[in-house]
């Protein structure tokens, strides 16, 4: 590991050279050897689709029978999760901070039904909040409106259904469970992002985050919701946000992402019968995200972006994008981020280099983890390409480090 004080000095001077995501030396800086090597097990595992899906099975059938497996999870946890808690994330936001990496710390509980769920979800995401006031090591909060709503009921608004009187007492608490959480990151001065979910609640979602935008986004940008550019009306959504904002005078704040619900939108719209929201292919997927990205550079006084993406070329192409357009790298309007314990080789040259850059630390208990950890491993397996990239960069890394030993 380097000194915090060789680390700035090296970061000084690479932020001088031409941004590559090769320096692997750069990317690996915070992961021990051990670490590293088991990263390399890991990944070799994810790689192979059958065993993946196998395993997926087998665990949640471990689940399903209470059959002890912690020991067994453990180790991918500790690669993709900050801890079982708040606290014990702490660590983790030390480490990456040493490299000028800031920490999102994500309360990733979905899916949740029953009052006292929806109130103890909203009361750890404050904890959150609270966490990150006034420490430089946090950049954002961010909260998942499926966490405090029950998924029936964001469907029905969703779809304009009409409301019982008990669902519309439910829908108005959602909106102040929504409502508390932005303003206390509004006063604590934590930028605040809204993660985007299934079409069919994502109405619902919208909604609550234009309400809010407009509300604390007059002179700057402290509420950010999120668009998938797999979905083949969101590019047009983020044009007409950005008309909106600059028409009635405030700022709309998007982290653009690529979407991560592919296989069941697809699933879900050929079962009902109808069209998929979902892009033809991954080109089409490509052009309206980096689209999405050129809108941003264009109109960044009204349009503030978080760049959530894993995505090499789409990362360069804003950076450059910056560069072209003079835009400091360090300006506030624009940030990049990715998950914690994937591309390490974006996030650490990019902060080497000066651009805003965040990890998403997903933290809680194991157990409740492990649906997460799957879908790390399966979108990992079905992006095709990207764990293979994750493993080659492990094993130059591991490879380099054994040459400069024997050096
Ligand atoms: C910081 C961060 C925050 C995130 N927040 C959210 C969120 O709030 N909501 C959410 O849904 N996701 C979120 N994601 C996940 C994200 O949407 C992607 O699933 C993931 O990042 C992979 O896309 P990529 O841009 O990194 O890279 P790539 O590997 O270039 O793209 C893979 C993605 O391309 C799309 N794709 C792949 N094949 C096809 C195809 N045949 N046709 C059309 N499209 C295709 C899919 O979206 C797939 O996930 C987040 C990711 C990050 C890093």
């Amino acid at each position: 590991m380097t000194s915090p004080n060789s680390t700035l000095n090296a970061a000084s001077a690479k932020a001088e050279q031409e941004l590559r995501f090769d320096d692997t030396r750069t990317a690996f800086a915070h992961r021990s050897t051990s670490d590293l090597r088991r990263a390399r097990w890991m990944f070799g595992l994810i790689g192979a689709p059958s065993l993946v899906s196998l395993g997926a099975k087998a665990i949640r059938l471990a689940l399903a029978i209470r059959f002890p497996l912690d020991w067994a999870l453990r180790p991918v946890f500790d690669y993709f999760c900050g801890g079982e808690d708040i606290q014990e994330s702490l660590g983790t936001a030390d480490s990456l901070s040493k490299y000028g990496v800031q920490t999102i710390l994500d309360f990733s509980a979905e899916g949740q039904t029953g009052d006292g769920a929806l109130e103890a979800a909203k009361a750890e995401i404050l904890s959150t909040i609270k966490a990150a006031k006034g420490d430089s090591r946090f950049a954002f909060a961010v909260f998942k409106v499926s966490a405090l709503s029950n998924n029936d009921l964001l469907e029905k608004v969703s779809c304009k259904a009409v409301l019982s009187p008990d669902e519309q007492v439910a829908w108005e608490r959602v909106g102040e469970r929504v409502a508390t959480l932005c303003s206390t990151a509004v006063e604590s001065g934590v930028p605040i992002m809204i993660d985007a979910e299934e079409t069919w609640l994502q109405g619902a979602i919208d909604e609550l985050a234009e309400a809010m935008m407009r509300q604390h986004n007059q002179d700057s940008c402290k509420v950010y919701t999120t668009a998938q550019l797999y979905r083949h009306d969101r590019l047009d959504y983020v044009r007409d946000l950005e008309q909106h904002a600059r028409s009635e005078g405030w700022i709309a704040g998007v982290k653009l992402v690529r979407g991560a619900y592919m296989e069941k939108e697809r699933e879900r719209a050929a079962d009902e019968n109808r069209p998929s929201p979902i892009q033809p292919d991954k080109a089409a997927t490509d052009r309206d995200f980096n689209a999405a990205l050129d809108y941003a550079l264009d109109h960044v006084d009204h349009l503030n972006i978080v760049c959530g993406s894993h995505n090499e070329a789409s990362t360069l192409r804003l950076a450059r994008g910056m560069q072209d357009r003079g835009i400091d790298h360090a300006d506030p309007r624009i940030g990049f981020a990715q998950l914690l314990g994937m591309s390490d080789n974006l996030s650490f040259n990019l902060s080497a280099h000066g651009f805003r850059t965040a990890k998403y630390v997903p933290f809680g208990p194991l157990r409740e983890a492990i649906p997460y950890l799957i879908r790390r491993a399966e979108e990992n397996t079905s992006v095709g390409g990207q764990t293979s990239r994750e493993l080659e960069l492990i094993r130059t890394e591991l490879r380099r480090r054994k040459a400069a030993a024997s050096a």
